[in-house]
């Protein structure tokens, strides 16, 4: 019996999450949770799976929740997503959070021995070096979620590590991929949430259609496989079949194709090395697919992936400017305070704002995070 903490259960990783666990309910038990502002959907998930201990985001949602049920034990905050991640019961803690406050629960889960089932890139986007030490030093697997590094790490299990030329991360192109820059100007929030392929939460959603997503998974593969920017590759893939590639030293590549389910790279990380069958799989039919297609990356039409390379290589903070400036920019766009070309031009701004004279340590660059968002959100205000 595999003892899961998931952290995010009301989301979009974390119901497919809960669907998968309660498939096989002799072979995995979601022992914590939490959720941030959802109450209703959180309710219904604490009556459903009775776990030991929940986190939440208010001291009003503990106390209603908590004379509800009795039975379980509540925190709130930050507090409560590391007690949920760090409980003695655990195994494996899914990180299915959005945003840089999967951080320190990470950290602090890992440092209790426990493996990490990983679905919350910005996490590794920030913080890559530490989390990979850490990881090493306690002994701990981190297991990818996102599909693309599933599809890889799935790849490199064919004991083909030693032979690993290049990585070719496949990317959908998002809500807007067949618009030009100048279509760009007058889309809606609406139409940026229209994912062509997948259901995801509403931030990756737009991170897809702007490529930060793909951004921030290019620095996720360089810290998850300790592989060089120069030998990460991306390609335009419409059908989102080939989840990614992994190319070998005599040129023979070897990629994992399947339908787009996320039950699937969730799974594996729970059940890996071994397989089970998916529950109701999705029907999937190369045949009535057909044809997959595959074309270079436009990088002066997706500015954002040109700047996760740049961003990587330069190392220290300013992957963390990257991405916190993105999560503010992003979230300011969903509610509607700026344009969506906005969002690029505010991580851009963040990141050339930025400076760095010495080597940062991890307390500097949950710092870094904390200032960038303080900053872009001023920018905002200013600009609004
Ligand atoms: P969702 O927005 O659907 O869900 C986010 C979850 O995190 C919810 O449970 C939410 O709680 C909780 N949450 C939000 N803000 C906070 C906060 N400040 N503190 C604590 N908890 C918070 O996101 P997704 O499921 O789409 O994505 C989750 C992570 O997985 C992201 O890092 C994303 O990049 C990654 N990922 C997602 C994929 C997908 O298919 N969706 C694919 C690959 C990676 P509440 O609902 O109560 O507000
Ligand atoms: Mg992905």
């Amino acid at each position: 019996m595999k003892k899961i903490a998931l952290l995010g259960a009301t989301g979009s990783i974390g119901i497919n999450s809960v669907d998968v666990a309660t498939a096989y309910p002799d072979k995995f038990k979601i022992v914590s949770l939490t959720f941030h502002s959802n109450s209703e959907k959180g309710a219904a998930l604490i009556e459903q799976l009775k776990p030991q201990y929940v986190g939440v985001g208010s001291e009003e949602m503990r106390t209603m929740l908590a004379a509800r049920f009795p039975d379980v034990k509540f925190g709130v905050g930050e507090e409560g997503l590391i007690k949920a991640a760090t409980l003695e019961d655990v195994d494996v803690v899914l990180t299915a959070v959005t945003g840089s406050v999967g951080l320190k629960p990470t950290m602090a889960a890992i440092e209790r021995g426990k493996d990490i089932a990983l679905a919350n890139k910005e996490t590794l986007v920030m913080a890559g070096k530490w989390v990979m030490e850490a990881a090493q030093k306690y002994n701990v697997s981190i297991l990818p979620v996102d599909s693309e590094h599933s599809a890889i790490f799935q790849c490199l299990n064919t004991q083909e590590k030693g032979n690993l030329k290049e990585l070719v991360i496949t990317a959908s192109g998002g809500s807007f991929r067949d618009l030009n820059r100048d279509e760009l100007e007058f889309v809606t929030l609406e139409e940026a949430l229209k994912h062509p392929n997948w259901s995801m939460g509403k931030k990756i959603t737009i991170d897809s259609s702007t490529m930060m997503n793909k951004g921030l998974e290019v620095i996720e593969a360089h810290w998850l496989f300790g592989i060089d920017y120069d030998r990460i590759k991306v390609v335009l893939h419409k059908e989102s079949i080939v989840h990614s590639m992994i190319v070998l030293k005599d040129g023979a590549y070897l990629a994992q194709l399947g339908p787009s389910d996320m039950r699937e790279p969730i799974q594996y990380a729970l059940t890996y090395p071994n397989r089970l069958p998916i529950k109701d799989e999705k029907s999937f039919d190369l045949t009535k697919i057909g044809q997959l297609n595959f074309e270079p990356m436009d990088f002066e039409r997706f500015p954002m992936l040109e700047l996760a390379f740049t961003v990587g290589k330069k190392g220290g903070g300013y992957p963390t400017v990257y991405n916190a400036a993105n999560e503010i920019a992003a979230n300011a766009f969903l509610e509607g305070k700026i344009s969506y070309l906005q969002i690029e031009e505010l991580v851009l701004k963040a990141v050339q704002n930025y400076t760095e004279a010495n080597e940062v340590t991890l307390e500097e660059v949950i710092e870094i995070d904390k200032q960038t968002r303080t900053i872009v959100e001023r920018w905002i205000k200013e600009e609004g």
